[in-house]
């Protein structure tokens, strides 16, 4: 999958008819300059960091509206939903419900456990939209 570029993402929000203010376009370039994934409070407070003022309501709905066009998706984590870029999206979380670490499974160590639930359940489980919650190697020690 193509990785799209913050200026890509600004074209098609246009396109789509949004204006484009100051506080939306730190939001996008922030988030596209992420590594691995983000939390709206996260996110909200670097870009308050650049510039005070952006309320977080506008952070969780542009969030929402680069989901609907296929730029970012989310996950739900320990503490609540977070979000990647989309083409990065495709693993299973871990996370430690004492430490708060986290571990990602790739979707290919999940195949076995998928296939045993479409075969016994024909249900197709999305293993990528809600983390595993357990316990990390060092908590269970
Ligand atoms: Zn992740
Ligand atoms: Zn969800
Ligand atoms: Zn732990």
């Amino acid at each position: 999958m193509d990785e799209r570029s913050g200026s890509e993402v600004i074209e098609t929000l246009r396109s789509r008819g949004l204006r484009m203010t100051p506080q939306r376009l730190a939001i996008v370039s922030e988030v596209m300059r992420t590594q691995g994934h983000i939390s709206p409070t996260t996110l909200a407070r670097r870009v308050q960091g650049e510039m005070p003022g952006v309320n977080p309501s506008t952070v969780y709905r542009t969030l929402a509206l680069l989901e609907q066009i296929g730029v970012l998706s989310h996950a739900h984590l320990e503490g609540g939903a977070e979000y990647h870029r989309a083409e990065e999206a495709g693993h299973v979380h871990l996370t430690c419900s004492r430490c708060g670490g986290e571990d990602a499974l790739s979707l290919a160590e999940a195949a076995r456990l998928q296939e045993l639930i479409e075969q016994s359940h024909g249900f197709h489980p999305d293993f990528t939209h809600f983390a595993i919650s357990g316990l990390c190697a060092d908590c269970w020690a």
